[in-house]
């Protein structure tokens, strides 16, 4: 039976990152996933990196991930094609006016780059924006996009030079304990034995852990996003825009225009009922989301009433109750890790994410303090249907849910 210190579950962004850096750090590590590396939700996401979050430590790991971002060739010998334009926000309703001058004051905090804007600017940097209805912008100037797919691809690869060992259309399906502690895990090609297990297995990360006997309630939401044919006047210094009572995001894309957001009524996914080998590609989408979405920003972007669509794709996501990603030690298991609940960020945080989950299992303790995401949260009575209620709130509130305490007493 071979052996590695860490068995890291789920090749997406987060576990990849994850291998990355164990794999850095000197870890015997073997990177499994039940599909190809780096081929379900991750490549699917639209690759922004907002820097100011929900709270300041979710603002300083994404802050802390677009400086790897920045670096990551010279980090990982790997290609990384992204784009640092900025974002802009635009407020439609009196009340996100003041909401959008707390961001501002919590990226300043951070020393970041970011201002509210007048809505002429806002259209001068946007061209397709038009100048109705708008309230109020933010812009921060040094957020970036990038292309998703060579994120997990990157790292599970610079991991492998690294010697870990890739294991693709590999699934695991026990985590084999003894006294409580990690031992081993069982897949369809045989037995590992691992020192420590990583569940980063995104949308089946409540499913993998529930082989260690742990419950982690995080709930996969579809999402998704549609880019237009290639258009006259897109240029790829056009910065992310996201309108947020509509919760809709636009950005530049291979020429045409990508546009994206979070309805009303999303649709959850329970895991446990889907088949062993259902794979993200198999994910029923449904165009007519994102055309109603267009239509409530046809006043702002009535481009996407009519121009021609060249690609539909999407994904599963995890929300959270909270909106704080899931990172640390499962409660009760000796070895077993979680990274995961993504809350539709994901990708773009995964590399900060991947250097603390490597600094808690190598070195015991990470740079900050990730209490708050600890798997061990959850220690409440939640019932499946409050679960399911409170996921889908962060879902279709996703860009104005309110900052946590943290931050309301830091502004
Ligand atoms: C349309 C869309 C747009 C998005 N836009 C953004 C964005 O702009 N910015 C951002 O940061 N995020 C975005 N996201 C979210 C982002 O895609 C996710 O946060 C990210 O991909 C999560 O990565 P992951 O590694 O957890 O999951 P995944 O990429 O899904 O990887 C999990 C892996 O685990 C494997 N696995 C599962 N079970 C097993 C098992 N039993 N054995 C072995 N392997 C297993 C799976 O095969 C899979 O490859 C978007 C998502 C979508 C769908």
């Amino acid at each position: 039976m071979d052996s590695f210190d860490v068995a890291v579950i789920g090749s997406g962004a987060l576990g990849a990152s994850a291998a990355f850096h164990l794999a850095k750090a000197g870890k015997k590590v073997a990177l499994l996933d039940k599909a190809e590396i780096a081929s379900q939700t991750s490549p699917r996401a639209a690759g922004l990196s907002g820097q100011v979050r929900q709270s300041e430590l979710m603002t300083q790991l994404a802050v802390r991930s677009v400086e790897k971002i920045e670096r990551f060739t010279d980090e990982t010998g790997e290609p990384m094609v992204f784009y640092q334009p900025g974002s802009m926000s635009i407020a439609r309703l009196p009340e996100h006016e003041e909401f959008l001058r707390q961001r501002v004051l919590l990226g300043k905090k951070f020393g970041l780059d970011v201002d509210l804007i007048r809505p002429e600017e806002a259209c001068e940097r946007m061209p397709f924006l038009q100048n109705k209805s708008i309230v109020a912008v933010s812009h921060m100037r040094r957020d970036v996009y990038l292309e998703p797919r060579q994120m997990p691809l990157g790292y599970a690869t610079a991991a492998q030079k690294l010697g870990a060992t890739l294991m693709p259309n590999t699934c695991v399906s026990e985590i084999v304990l003894e006294d409580n502690t990690v031992k081993r895990v069982t897949t369809d090609k045989g037995e590992i034995a691992a020192g420590a297990v990583l569940d980063a297995a995104g949308g089946w990360l409540r499913l993998v852990a529930s082989l260690a006997g742990v419950r982690v309630p995080v709930v996969p939401m579809r999402h998704q996003l549609m880019v237009t044919v290639p258009l006259d006047g897109v240029a790829n210094t056009q910065p992310v825009t996201r309108i947020l009572d509509a919760n809709v995001y636009v950005r530049p894309d291979r020429g045409g225009l990508m546009f994206g957001g979070y309805e009303r009524n999303p649709t959850p996914y329970d895991m446990s009922s889907q088949s062993a080998d259902f794979r993200i590609e198999d994910l029923d989408l449904d165009i007519e989301v994102l055309r109603r979405l267009a239509d409530m920003v046809a006043e702002q972007f009535p481009i996407f009433q009519a121009a021609e669509i060249a690609e539909h794709r999407g994904g599963l996501p995890t929300m959270t109750i909270d909106g704080d990603h899931v990172l640390g030690r499962a409660p009760g298991v000796e070895g077993l890790y979680v990274l995961g609940g993504c809350n539709v960020g994901g990708l773009s945080i995964a590399p900060a994410l991947g250097e603390e989950i490597s600094r808690l299992i190598v070195e015991g303790k990470t740079h900050h303090d990730l209490a708050r995401m600890s798997p061990a949260r959850f220690t409440g009575e939640l019932s499946e249907t409050e679960l399911l209620e409170k996921c889908t709130q962060r879902y279709i509130n996703y860009y104005t849910y309110r900052f946590n305490d943290q931050f309301t007493a830091a502004a």
